[in-house]
């Protein structure tokens, strides 16, 4: 039997948004310096700074990895903020692995912050406030890298419907996110809910709902805690999102409807082959997706600073 499922690779959906990356870099008085502070050991980390590193200077941006011991951080970062050469920092997480993490996540101004992880782009977002600058409007709020690059595929896959007015994109859709942590599955459900969805988020811990209400009549998502179990939600969703960062783990596909979409972003595959069956589209990973936010993080924190001084 034939199977009509298209993948859709993470490549394919970054070559276009990097197109438009390289035409507004190219727009810039000067080349835009991104540094990554490397404080751990961790391979992972080390392969995606390099990865991080290649994809900037191939497109037009400067890239300074520094190593560094996990004491000498907090300084680095500081000086980094009122370095007029540093347009934006990545931090290469876990530093201490403990709640000091959060503390040092804080610590780079939003000014500088590419990975939109800042407290005031967390509030603007989870607020549905899309400008750093109301009622002018001429600063776009940053969203964190992650859930931004599942939006942009998203839209590229056609789940969006541009038929509908700009924030209301997604009413109809039912999608279950299989992850609910703090820097990514969170902030999707809540970007899709504020987006029109009715989104089943899922973890250990319990499935809740994000929604806008009947009539997406709120003007941001509320959330509940749901009785419904994975199989309850999974056979009525649209699509469905996974991002378990565990080997073992593997999705049960037989609850997806048929012609359901799956995204893995996730760097294990937790779908097996036989998504393939049950899927319209599948896509295995986003890796490439994300870097091209944070390039595209990088304009935007340019952009703003110049209304800054413009105004
Ligand atoms: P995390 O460890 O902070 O969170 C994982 C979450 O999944 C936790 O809340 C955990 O309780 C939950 N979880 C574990 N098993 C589950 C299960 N069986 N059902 C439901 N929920 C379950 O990790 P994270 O930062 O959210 O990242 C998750 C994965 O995504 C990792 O593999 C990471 O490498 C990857 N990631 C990819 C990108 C990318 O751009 N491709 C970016 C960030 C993270």
């Amino acid at each position: 039997p034939t199977h009509h499922c298209k993948v859709v690779l993470a490549g394919t959906v970054a070559n276009k948004l990097m197109e438009e990356v390289r035409r507004d870099v190219a727009k810039l008085e000067k080349k835009p310096l991104l540094v990554g502070f490397l404080a751990n050991t961790d391979p992972a980390a080390k392969m995606y700074a390099d990865w991080t590193a290649k994809t900037c200077r191939d497109n037009g941006f400067d890239f300074d990895l520094r190593t560094l011991d996990k004491e000498e951080l907090e300084d680095a970062i500081l000086a980094a903020n009122v370095d007029d050469n540093v347009n934006g920092m990545i931090i290469y997480f876990p530093v201490f692995n403990t709640r000091h993490d959060s503390y040092l996540q804080q610590l780079p101004l939003p000014t500088k912050d590419v990975e939109g992880l800042s407290h005031r782009y967390l509030f603007n977002m989870y607020q549905n406030t899309r400008f750093l600058d109301p009622p002018t409007n001429t600063q776009k709020s940053l969203l964190p890298c992650t859930p931004l690059a599942i939006i942009k595929i998203l839209e590229y896959i056609g789940v969006y419907n541009s038929i509908l007015p700009y924030g209301n994109r997604l009413f109809g859709r039912t999608i279950t996110v299989v992850n609910r942590s703090e820097i990514v599955g969170r902030p999707l459900a809540a970007l899709l809910a504020n987006d029109g969805a009715d989104v089943w988020s899922v973890d250990v811990t319990g499935v809740q709902r994000f929604t806008r209400g009947a009539g997406i009549k709120n003007r941001h998502h509320l959330v509940e805690d749901r009785e419904e179990k994975l199989e309850d939600v999974v056979p009525k969703s649209d699509v469905v999102i996974t991002g378990v960062p565990s080997k073992n783990y593997k999705f049960p596909t037989e609850l997806l409807k048929d012609g359901a979409i799956c995204i893995n972003f996730s760097s294990e595959k937790n779908f097996g082959p036989e998504v393939k069956e049950k899927a319209s589209i599948y896509v295995p990973a986003i890796g490439k997706v994300t870097i091209t936010i944070l390039l595209r993080n990088i304009i935007r924190l340019v952009e703003n600073q110049r209304a800054v001084k413009a105004a």
